[in-house]
């Protein structure tokens, strides 16, 4: 029997603050402005959220490109224009929330088996941080402006990266990953 997956249900903060993050602030206006059932026209969008026409596209367009709005289009027999209407789909933003943090949590450990395998070294000027093996090709001298590059301690980044993923890993585990 296949598992079934769990059922997401996410507090009205958590949403907002997800589609702030990765859309911004205004996204949540206009997730509001639109309806499940009987879809709203750009137009309507527009005085409720007192945007811009052309933000409005833009917002909506990011929305539907993480398909959490849908539309449907009309022909205008008359102009041949096209009316599209929008309608929230927001029983899919447990889906994308997951990708999202699954995928930042990846790059996370990523970034955390680099750190805690490598010694650094960093230009005293602040250009560039290196991994050892790559300072040495360099002779411990800067590739962007000659000066010295020194040993830096990462203890500090690797103990962030360790609380970030904890978070994350927090956050995944709330809404019912696998
Ligand atoms: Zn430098």
């Amino acid at each position: 029997m296949p598992k079934r997956k769990p059922e997401v249900k996410l507090t009205n903060r958590q949403v907002r603050k997800f589609l702030e993050g990765i859309i911004g602030a205004n996204a949540v206006n206009v997730v509001r402005a639109c309806d499940f059932k009987k879809g709203v026209t750009d137009e309507v969008i527009v005085q409720k959220t007192e945007l811009k026409l052309s933000s409005v596209r833009n917002l909506l367009n990011q929305l539907h490109g993480y398909g959490l709005i849908r539309y449907e289009r009309e022909k205008d027999a008359n102009t041949n224009w096209y009316t599209y209407t929008w309608f929230a789909k927001m029983d899919k933003i447990g889906d994308v929330v997951r990708s999202k943090w699954q995928g930042r949590l990846t790059d996370l450990e990523q970034e955390f088996d680099f750190e805690s395998n490598h010694v650094f070294y960093k230009c005293t000027q602040g250009c560039q941080k290196l991994a050892f093996e790559l300072a040495a090709e360099y002779d411990f001298k800067c590739p962007d402006c000659g000066n010295e590059l020194e040993n830096i301690d990462n203890k500090e980044r690797i103990q962030e990266l360790m609380g970030e993923m904890k978070d994350l890993n927090d956050l995944v585990k709330k809404i019912g990953a696998n």
